[in-house]
Protein backbone atom coordinates (compact mmCIF):
# COMPACT_ATOMS: atom_id res chain seq x y z
CA UNK A 1 0.00 0.00 0.00
CA UNK A 2 3.07 2.20 0.95
CA UNK A 3 5.93 2.94 -1.12
CA UNK A 4 8.87 2.55 0.74
CA UNK A 5 10.28 5.98 1.89
CA UNK A 6 14.02 6.08 0.75
CA UNK A 7 16.55 6.69 2.79
CA UNK A 8 17.69 10.47 2.59
CA UNK A 9 14.29 11.53 0.91
CA UNK A 10 14.25 14.91 2.25
CA UNK A 11 12.16 16.39 -0.42
CA UNK A 12 10.27 19.17 0.44
CA UNK A 13 6.42 18.26 0.71
CA UNK A 14 3.91 20.63 -1.08
CA UNK A 15 -0.08 20.17 -1.15
CA UNK A 16 -1.14 17.35 -2.87
CA UNK A 17 -2.20 18.12 -6.48
CA UNK A 18 -5.59 19.73 -7.18
CA UNK A 19 -5.96 21.14 -2.94
CA UNK A 20 -5.02 23.91 -1.21
CA UNK A 21 -4.57 25.95 2.13
CA UNK A 22 -6.67 28.46 2.75
CA UNK A 23 -4.08 30.69 4.34
CA UNK A 24 -5.09 33.60 6.94
CA UNK A 25 -5.14 36.40 3.86
CA UNK A 26 -8.08 34.34 2.41
CA UNK A 27 -10.12 33.49 5.38
CA UNK A 28 -12.41 36.66 5.56
CA UNK A 29 -13.78 35.66 1.89
CA UNK A 30 -14.55 32.40 3.30
CA UNK A 31 -15.91 33.46 6.50
CA UNK A 32 -17.96 35.82 4.47
CA UNK A 33 -19.20 33.01 2.16
CA UNK A 34 -20.30 30.73 5.02
CA UNK A 35 -22.23 33.49 7.31
CA UNK A 36 -23.52 34.37 4.22
CA UNK A 37 -25.21 30.52 4.20
CA UNK A 38 -25.59 30.30 7.74
CA UNK A 39 -28.26 33.40 7.37
CA UNK A 40 -29.80 32.26 4.17
CA UNK A 41 -30.22 28.93 5.42
CA UNK A 42 -31.94 30.32 8.81
CA UNK A 43 -34.07 32.40 6.98
CA UNK A 44 -35.56 29.56 5.02
CA UNK A 45 -35.92 27.11 7.78
CA UNK A 46 -32.89 24.80 7.28
CA UNK A 47 -30.77 23.48 10.20
CA UNK A 48 -27.04 22.13 9.81
CA UNK A 49 -26.23 18.40 9.28
CA UNK A 50 -22.37 17.00 9.70
CA UNK A 51 -21.44 14.08 7.93
CA UNK A 52 -18.34 11.85 8.34
CA UNK A 53 -15.77 12.66 5.71
CA UNK A 54 -16.01 9.26 4.24
CA UNK A 55 -19.22 6.50 3.81
CA UNK A 56 -19.61 3.29 2.62
CA UNK A 57 -18.33 3.53 -1.45
CA UNK A 58 -21.92 1.23 -2.05
CA UNK A 59 -23.68 4.70 -0.96
CA UNK A 60 -22.09 6.52 -3.89
CA UNK A 61 -22.05 3.56 -6.71
CA UNK A 62 -26.21 3.13 -5.71
CA UNK A 63 -26.56 7.12 -4.64
CA UNK A 64 -24.79 9.42 -7.28
CA UNK A 65 -24.94 6.41 -10.09
CA UNK A 66 -23.25 4.03 -11.55
CA UNK A 67 -22.47 5.61 -15.06
CA UNK A 68 -21.59 8.85 -13.56
CA UNK A 69 -18.45 10.54 -14.68
CA UNK A 70 -18.22 10.74 -10.53
CA UNK A 71 -18.46 7.23 -9.85
CA UNK A 72 -16.68 6.24 -13.14
CA UNK A 73 -13.26 8.25 -12.74
CA UNK A 74 -13.59 10.66 -9.88
CA UNK A 75 -14.06 9.07 -6.14
CA UNK A 76 -11.19 8.67 -4.07
CA UNK A 77 -12.07 4.86 -2.81
CA UNK A 78 -9.92 2.71 -0.97
CA UNK A 79 -9.78 -0.30 1.56
CA UNK A 80 -9.60 0.68 5.70
CA UNK A 81 -7.54 -1.82 8.03
CA UNK A 82 -10.44 -4.14 8.07
CA UNK A 83 -11.01 -4.59 4.28
CA UNK A 84 -14.47 -2.66 4.19
CA UNK A 85 -14.11 -0.14 0.91
CA UNK A 86 -14.76 3.38 1.55
CA UNK A 87 -15.02 6.41 -0.33
CA UNK A 88 -14.06 10.13 0.70
CA UNK A 89 -17.32 12.34 0.09
CA UNK A 90 -17.42 12.55 -3.71
CA UNK A 91 -21.05 15.15 -3.27
CA UNK A 92 -23.40 15.77 -0.45
CA UNK A 93 -26.50 14.29 -1.77
CA UNK A 94 -26.51 10.58 -0.66
CA UNK A 95 -25.03 11.48 2.65
CA UNK A 96 -27.60 13.57 3.97
CA UNK A 97 -30.34 11.21 2.35
CA UNK A 98 -28.44 8.14 4.09
CA UNK A 99 -28.65 10.03 7.50
CA UNK A 100 -32.49 10.57 7.01
CA UNK A 101 -32.92 7.17 6.45
CA UNK A 102 -30.86 5.64 9.23
CA UNK A 103 -32.50 8.55 12.07
CA UNK A 104 -36.19 8.08 11.08
CA UNK A 105 -36.06 11.55 10.21
CA UNK A 106 -39.44 10.56 8.20
CA UNK A 107 -41.08 10.81 11.38
CA UNK A 108 -41.06 14.31 11.79
CA UNK A 109 -43.10 17.09 9.58
CA UNK A 110 -42.02 16.75 6.19
CA UNK A 111 -39.90 18.00 4.17
CA UNK A 112 -37.30 18.13 6.67
CA UNK A 113 -35.22 20.71 5.69
CA UNK A 114 -31.20 20.34 5.78
CA UNK A 115 -28.04 22.07 5.13
CA UNK A 116 -24.38 21.53 5.25
CA UNK A 117 -20.74 22.93 4.56
CA UNK A 118 -18.45 20.16 3.74
CA UNK A 119 -15.32 19.27 1.75
CA UNK A 120 -16.02 17.43 -1.27
CA UNK A 121 -13.38 14.92 -3.07
CA UNK A 122 -13.06 14.55 -6.74
CA UNK A 123 -10.10 12.92 -8.97
CA UNK A 124 -10.97 15.84 -11.39
CA UNK A 125 -8.00 17.26 -13.99
CA UNK A 126 -7.10 20.64 -12.02
CA UNK A 127 -7.77 23.40 -13.63
CA UNK A 128 -9.28 27.62 -12.20
CA UNK A 129 -12.12 26.98 -10.56
CA UNK A 130 -11.56 22.49 -10.66
CA UNK A 131 -10.01 21.15 -7.32
CA UNK A 132 -10.07 17.82 -5.84
CA UNK A 133 -10.38 18.83 -2.92
CA UNK A 134 -13.08 21.72 -2.76
CA UNK A 135 -16.30 22.53 -0.66
CA UNK A 136 -19.36 22.71 -0.94
CA UNK A 137 -22.50 24.61 0.46
CA UNK A 138 -25.50 22.29 0.00
CA UNK A 139 -29.05 22.19 1.40
CA UNK A 140 -31.89 19.87 0.81
CA UNK A 141 -35.50 19.60 1.41
CA UNK A 142 -36.84 15.92 2.23
CA UNK A 143 -40.20 14.39 2.08
CA UNK A 144 -42.10 16.51 -0.21
CA UNK A 145 -43.22 16.49 -3.97
CA UNK A 146 -44.84 20.00 -3.89
CA UNK A 147 -43.83 21.90 -6.89
CA UNK A 148 -43.89 25.37 -4.33
CA UNK A 149 -40.74 23.40 -2.59
CA UNK A 150 -38.60 23.38 -5.99
CA UNK A 151 -39.76 26.93 -6.48
CA UNK A 152 -38.74 27.81 -2.92
CA UNK A 153 -35.19 25.92 -3.29
CA UNK A 154 -34.62 27.62 -6.42
CA UNK A 155 -35.28 30.80 -4.85
CA UNK A 156 -32.77 30.00 -2.13
CA UNK A 157 -30.38 29.67 -4.25
CA UNK A 158 -30.87 32.94 -6.42
CA UNK A 159 -31.30 35.09 -3.10
CA UNK A 160 -28.18 33.58 -1.67
CA UNK A 161 -25.88 34.66 -4.43
CA UNK A 162 -27.59 37.82 -4.59
CA UNK A 163 -27.05 38.19 -0.72
CA UNK A 164 -22.83 37.78 -1.69
CA UNK A 165 -23.12 40.71 -3.72
CA UNK A 166 -22.91 38.64 -6.85
CA UNK A 167 -24.81 40.51 -9.75
CA UNK A 168 -23.46 38.78 -13.05
CA UNK A 169 -25.31 35.64 -13.06
CA UNK A 170 -28.28 34.18 -14.22
CA UNK A 171 -30.33 31.11 -13.62
CA UNK A 172 -30.98 28.42 -15.69
CA UNK A 173 -33.89 25.92 -15.02
CA UNK A 174 -35.20 22.43 -17.00
CA UNK A 175 -37.22 19.65 -16.56
CA UNK A 176 -36.03 15.72 -17.04
CA UNK A 177 -38.88 14.05 -16.24
CA UNK A 178 -39.79 10.89 -14.49
CA UNK A 179 -39.42 7.40 -14.48
CA UNK A 180 -42.24 7.02 -16.69
CA UNK A 181 -41.35 9.96 -19.14
CA UNK A 182 -37.97 10.02 -19.56
CA UNK A 183 -37.58 6.59 -21.38
CA UNK A 184 -39.47 7.68 -23.92
CA UNK A 185 -37.18 11.03 -24.49
CA UNK A 186 -33.52 9.08 -23.71
CA UNK A 187 -34.90 6.93 -27.19
CA UNK A 188 -35.91 10.16 -29.51
CA UNK A 189 -32.47 11.42 -28.10
CA UNK A 190 -30.89 8.39 -29.12
CA UNK A 191 -31.91 8.09 -32.50
CA UNK A 192 -31.43 11.65 -33.00
CA UNK A 193 -27.52 11.22 -31.96
CA UNK A 194 -27.25 7.83 -33.65
CA UNK A 195 -27.77 9.85 -37.24
CA UNK A 196 -24.36 11.68 -35.92
CA UNK A 197 -22.67 8.96 -33.81
CA UNK A 198 -19.41 9.33 -36.44
CA UNK A 199 -18.81 13.21 -35.30
CA UNK A 200 -19.50 12.78 -31.69
CA UNK A 201 -16.01 12.91 -29.11
CA UNK A 202 -15.05 9.55 -27.38
CA UNK A 203 -16.95 10.68 -24.49
CA UNK A 204 -20.20 11.30 -26.00
CA UNK A 205 -19.57 7.84 -27.93
CA UNK A 206 -19.54 6.18 -24.39
CA UNK A 207 -22.11 8.19 -23.03
CA UNK A 208 -24.93 7.67 -26.08
CA UNK A 209 -24.44 3.88 -25.07
CA UNK A 210 -24.38 4.59 -21.09
CA UNK A 211 -25.85 7.67 -20.04
CA UNK A 212 -27.28 9.61 -23.65
CA UNK A 213 -28.77 12.74 -21.29
CA UNK A 214 -24.98 13.46 -20.79
CA UNK A 215 -24.67 14.02 -24.65
CA UNK A 216 -26.42 17.28 -23.83
CA UNK A 217 -24.27 19.04 -21.97
CA UNK A 218 -20.78 18.17 -23.31
CA UNK A 219 -18.02 20.93 -23.71
CA UNK A 220 -16.38 20.07 -26.97
CA UNK A 221 -17.97 22.72 -29.52
CA UNK A 222 -18.64 20.10 -32.36
CA UNK A 223 -20.88 18.18 -29.67
CA UNK A 224 -22.65 21.09 -28.67
CA UNK A 225 -23.63 21.75 -32.22
CA UNK A 226 -25.04 19.18 -32.26
CA UNK A 227 -26.97 19.44 -29.46
CA UNK A 228 -28.21 23.04 -30.48
CA UNK A 229 -30.94 20.58 -32.61
CA UNK A 230 -31.77 18.29 -30.38
CA UNK A 231 -35.16 17.08 -29.28
CA UNK A 232 -36.58 18.92 -26.08
CA UNK A 233 -37.11 16.83 -23.28
CA UNK A 234 -40.17 19.11 -22.43
CA UNK A 235 -41.73 17.95 -25.24
CA UNK A 236 -41.77 14.73 -24.06
CA UNK A 237 -43.19 15.12 -20.30
CA UNK A 238 -46.09 13.11 -19.33
CA UNK A 239 -48.77 15.21 -18.15
CA UNK A 240 -47.83 15.59 -14.52
CA UNK A 241 -44.38 16.20 -14.94
CA UNK A 242 -45.62 18.76 -17.16
CA UNK A 243 -48.15 20.06 -14.45
CA UNK A 244 -45.46 19.95 -11.97
CA UNK A 245 -42.55 22.10 -14.16
CA UNK A 246 -45.37 24.80 -15.21
CA UNK A 247 -46.18 25.00 -11.76
CA UNK A 248 -42.07 25.25 -10.79
CA UNK A 249 -42.21 28.63 -12.72
CA UNK A 250 -45.65 30.04 -11.80
CA UNK A 251 -44.63 29.88 -8.19
CA UNK A 252 -40.58 31.46 -9.61
CA UNK A 253 -43.10 34.11 -10.89
CA UNK A 254 -45.19 34.61 -8.14
CA UNK A 255 -41.45 35.32 -5.71
CA UNK A 256 -39.92 37.09 -8.25
CA UNK A 257 -37.72 34.87 -9.35
CA UNK A 258 -36.04 35.36 -12.66
CA UNK A 259 -34.95 32.69 -14.66
CA UNK A 260 -34.07 31.32 -18.30
CA UNK A 261 -35.40 27.97 -19.47
CA UNK A 262 -32.35 26.22 -20.87
CA UNK A 263 -33.62 22.35 -22.53
CA UNK A 264 -29.65 20.94 -22.31
CA UNK A 265 -29.17 21.41 -18.87
CA UNK A 266 -29.14 17.85 -17.21
CA UNK A 267 -26.51 18.04 -14.54
CA UNK A 268 -23.97 14.86 -14.15
CA UNK A 269 -25.75 12.86 -11.33
CA UNK A 270 -27.94 9.91 -12.30
CA UNK A 271 -30.57 10.60 -9.84
CA UNK A 272 -32.05 13.54 -10.54
CA UNK A 273 -35.88 13.63 -11.08
CA UNK A 274 -37.99 16.81 -12.82
CA UNK A 275 -36.99 19.63 -11.76
CA UNK A 276 -32.87 20.50 -12.79
CA UNK A 277 -31.38 23.85 -12.22
CA UNK A 278 -28.06 25.70 -12.06
CA UNK A 279 -26.55 29.02 -11.21
CA UNK A 280 -24.13 30.37 -13.87
CA UNK A 281 -21.55 33.35 -13.93
CA UNK A 282 -22.52 35.41 -17.09
CA UNK A 283 -19.17 35.42 -18.39
CA UNK A 284 -18.13 32.07 -19.58
CA UNK A 285 -15.91 29.83 -17.94
CA UNK A 286 -15.88 26.53 -19.78
CA UNK A 287 -16.33 23.13 -18.44
CA UNK A 288 -15.27 24.80 -14.46
CA UNK A 289 -18.23 27.79 -14.79
CA UNK A 290 -20.75 26.79 -12.82
CA UNK A 291 -21.58 28.53 -9.54
CA UNK A 292 -23.89 26.06 -7.86
CA UNK A 293 -26.52 23.19 -9.11
CA UNK A 294 -29.24 21.04 -7.88
CA UNK A 295 -32.27 19.30 -8.87
CA UNK A 296 -35.36 16.88 -7.55
CA UNK A 297 -34.42 13.24 -7.11
CA UNK A 298 -37.41 11.51 -6.24
CA UNK A 299 -36.46 8.05 -6.31
CA UNK A 300 -33.43 8.53 -4.53
CA UNK A 301 -34.41 7.62 -0.77
CA UNK A 302 -36.27 4.61 -2.29
CA UNK A 303 -32.76 3.58 -4.45
CA UNK A 304 -30.71 3.65 -1.39
CA UNK A 305 -33.33 1.44 0.95
CA UNK A 306 -35.41 3.97 2.38
CA UNK A 307 -39.41 4.24 2.03
CA UNK A 308 -40.46 6.00 -1.18
CA UNK A 309 -39.77 9.69 -0.22
CA UNK A 310 -39.38 12.99 -2.70
CA UNK A 311 -36.64 15.21 -2.13
CA UNK A 312 -35.06 18.04 -3.64
CA UNK A 313 -31.49 20.01 -3.25
CA UNK A 314 -28.78 22.62 -4.14
CA UNK A 315 -24.88 22.71 -3.80
CA UNK A 316 -22.68 25.98 -4.10
CA UNK A 317 -18.83 25.49 -4.67
CA UNK A 318 -17.74 28.22 -2.46
CA UNK A 319 -13.83 28.46 -4.18
CA UNK A 320 -16.01 29.44 -7.48
CA UNK A 321 -18.27 31.83 -5.85
CA UNK A 322 -14.68 33.33 -4.39
CA UNK A 323 -13.02 33.75 -7.91
CA UNK A 324 -16.40 35.29 -8.58
CA UNK A 325 -16.36 37.64 -5.80
CA UNK A 326 -13.10 38.90 -6.56
CA UNK A 327 -14.02 39.12 -10.17
CA UNK A 328 -16.91 41.53 -9.61
CA UNK A 329 -14.83 43.08 -7.39
CA UNK A 330 -17.12 42.34 -4.10
CA UNK A 331 -15.51 43.96 -0.92
CA UNK A 332 -16.00 41.37 2.07
CA UNK A 333 -15.57 42.64 5.93
CA UNK A 334 -12.29 42.16 7.19
CA UNK A 335 -11.85 39.88 10.13
CA UNK A 336 -10.94 41.58 13.37
CA UNK A 337 -7.36 41.81 14.19
CA UNK A 338 -5.51 41.97 16.84
CA UNK A 339 -5.92 45.11 19.09
CA UNK A 340 -3.03 45.70 21.29
CA UNK A 341 1.16 45.26 21.63
CA UNK A 342 2.68 45.18 25.03
CA UNK A 343 6.57 46.35 24.52
CA UNK A 344 8.44 46.65 27.72
CA UNK A 345 12.44 47.08 28.74
CA UNK A 346 14.08 45.16 30.99
CA UNK A 347 12.94 42.15 32.93
CA UNK A 348 10.90 43.80 35.60
CA UNK A 349 8.51 45.20 32.64
CA UNK A 350 8.14 41.80 30.93
CA UNK A 351 6.76 40.51 34.41
CA UNK A 352 4.03 43.30 34.18
CA UNK A 353 3.58 42.94 30.58
CA UNK A 354 2.95 39.54 31.06
CA UNK A 355 0.56 40.11 34.01
CA UNK A 356 -1.21 43.25 31.69
CA UNK A 357 -1.53 40.94 28.72
CA UNK A 358 -3.63 37.70 30.65
CA UNK A 359 -5.62 41.11 31.81
CA UNK A 360 -6.90 42.28 29.06
CA UNK A 361 -7.51 38.65 27.47
CA UNK A 362 -9.62 38.53 30.76
CA UNK A 363 -11.24 41.77 29.31
CA UNK A 364 -11.58 40.29 25.72
CA UNK A 365 -8.95 42.29 24.78
CA UNK A 366 -7.14 40.17 22.29
CA UNK A 367 -3.24 41.24 23.13
CA UNK A 368 0.31 40.02 22.98
CA UNK A 369 3.85 41.09 24.68
CA UNK A 370 7.07 41.01 22.59
CA UNK A 371 10.19 38.25 23.38
CA UNK A 372 13.24 38.10 23.55
CA UNK A 373 14.73 41.55 24.75
CA UNK A 374 13.96 43.63 21.51
CA UNK A 375 14.95 47.06 21.52
CA UNK A 376 11.75 49.72 21.70
CA UNK A 377 12.15 50.10 17.79
CA UNK A 378 12.09 46.89 16.64
CA UNK A 379 9.00 46.19 19.08
CA UNK A 380 7.39 49.19 17.21
CA UNK A 381 8.62 47.77 14.00
CA UNK A 382 6.27 45.02 15.04
CA UNK A 383 3.32 46.73 16.21
CA UNK A 384 3.07 48.46 12.83
CA UNK A 385 3.34 44.90 10.82
CA UNK A 386 0.74 43.67 12.90
CA UNK A 387 -1.12 46.34 12.78
CA UNK A 388 -2.37 46.70 16.24
CA UNK A 389 -4.84 49.82 16.81
CA UNK A 390 -2.62 50.16 20.45
CA UNK A 391 0.61 49.74 21.52
CA UNK A 392 1.35 49.61 25.10
CA UNK A 393 4.81 50.39 26.43
CA UNK A 394 6.10 49.90 30.00
CA UNK A 395 9.66 50.96 30.38
CA UNK A 396 11.92 50.56 33.47
CA UNK A 397 10.24 54.19 34.47
CA UNK A 398 7.25 53.34 34.16
CA UNK A 399 7.51 50.05 36.37
CA UNK A 400 8.39 52.48 39.39
CA UNK A 401 5.86 54.41 39.08
CA UNK A 402 3.10 51.48 38.10
CA UNK A 403 2.25 52.86 34.83
CA UNK A 404 2.32 52.25 31.52
CA UNK A 405 2.10 54.72 28.46
CA UNK A 406 -0.94 53.77 26.10
CA UNK A 407 0.37 54.55 22.25
CA UNK A 408 -2.60 54.69 19.75
CA UNK A 409 -1.10 53.57 16.45
CA UNK A 410 -4.01 55.32 14.33
CA UNK A 411 -2.79 59.01 15.20
CA UNK A 412 0.61 58.54 16.99
CA UNK A 413 -0.91 59.78 20.27
CA UNK A 414 0.17 58.63 23.61
CA UNK A 415 -1.21 59.09 27.14
CA UNK A 416 0.52 57.78 30.52
CA UNK A 417 -2.15 55.46 32.64
CA UNK A 418 -1.92 53.28 35.72
CA UNK A 419 -1.17 49.79 34.88
CA UNK A 420 -4.61 49.17 36.26
CA UNK A 421 -6.33 51.57 34.00
CA UNK A 422 -5.41 50.09 30.82
CA UNK A 423 -7.61 47.39 30.31
CA UNK A 424 -10.75 50.02 30.88
CA UNK A 425 -9.51 52.25 28.87
CA UNK A 426 -9.69 49.96 26.37
CA UNK A 427 -12.44 48.63 26.60
P1 LIG B 1 -22.09 19.09 -8.26
O1 LIG B 1 -22.04 18.33 -6.97
O2 LIG B 1 -21.23 18.48 -9.33
O3 LIG B 1 -23.47 19.44 -8.68
O4 LIG B 1 -21.36 20.48 -7.98
C1 LIG B 1 -21.97 21.52 -7.28
C2 LIG B 1 -21.07 22.74 -7.40
O5 LIG B 1 -19.82 22.49 -6.78
C3 LIG B 1 -20.69 23.09 -8.83
O6 LIG B 1 -21.67 23.91 -9.42
C4 LIG B 1 -19.40 23.84 -8.63
O7 LIG B 1 -19.66 25.18 -8.24
C5 LIG B 1 -18.78 23.12 -7.48
N1 LIG B 1 -17.81 22.10 -7.94
C6 LIG B 1 -18.06 20.87 -8.43
N2 LIG B 1 -16.93 20.20 -8.71
C7 LIG B 1 -15.91 21.03 -8.37
C8 LIG B 1 -14.48 20.91 -8.39
N3 LIG B 1 -13.86 19.80 -8.82
N4 LIG B 1 -13.74 21.96 -7.96
C9 LIG B 1 -14.35 23.09 -7.51
N5 LIG B 1 -15.69 23.25 -7.46
C10 LIG B 1 -16.46 22.24 -7.87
Amino acid sequence: MFKELKKGDNRLYQAARGTSDILPEEQPYWRYVEQAAADISRLYGYRRIDTPIFEDTGLFRRGTGEYTDIVQKETYTFDDRGGNSLTLKAEGTPPVCRAYIQHGLQNLPQPVKLYYISPIFRYDRPQAGRYRQHYQFGYEAIGDADPAIDAEVIDMAWRFYRSLGLARISLQLNSIGCRQCRPGYLSALTDYYNSYAGELCNDCKTRLEKNPLRLLDCKQPSCQRIAESAPKNTGYLCPECDEHFNKVQEYLGQMGTTFELNHRLVRGLDYYTRTVFEIQPDEEGGAQSALGGGGRYDDLIEELGGRPTPGIGFAAGIERIILNLKKEGVAVPATPGLQVLIAYLGDAARAEAIKLAAGLREAGISAVTTTGGKSLKAQMRQANSLEVRYTVIIGEDEVKDGTATLRDMANASQETLTIGEVAARLS
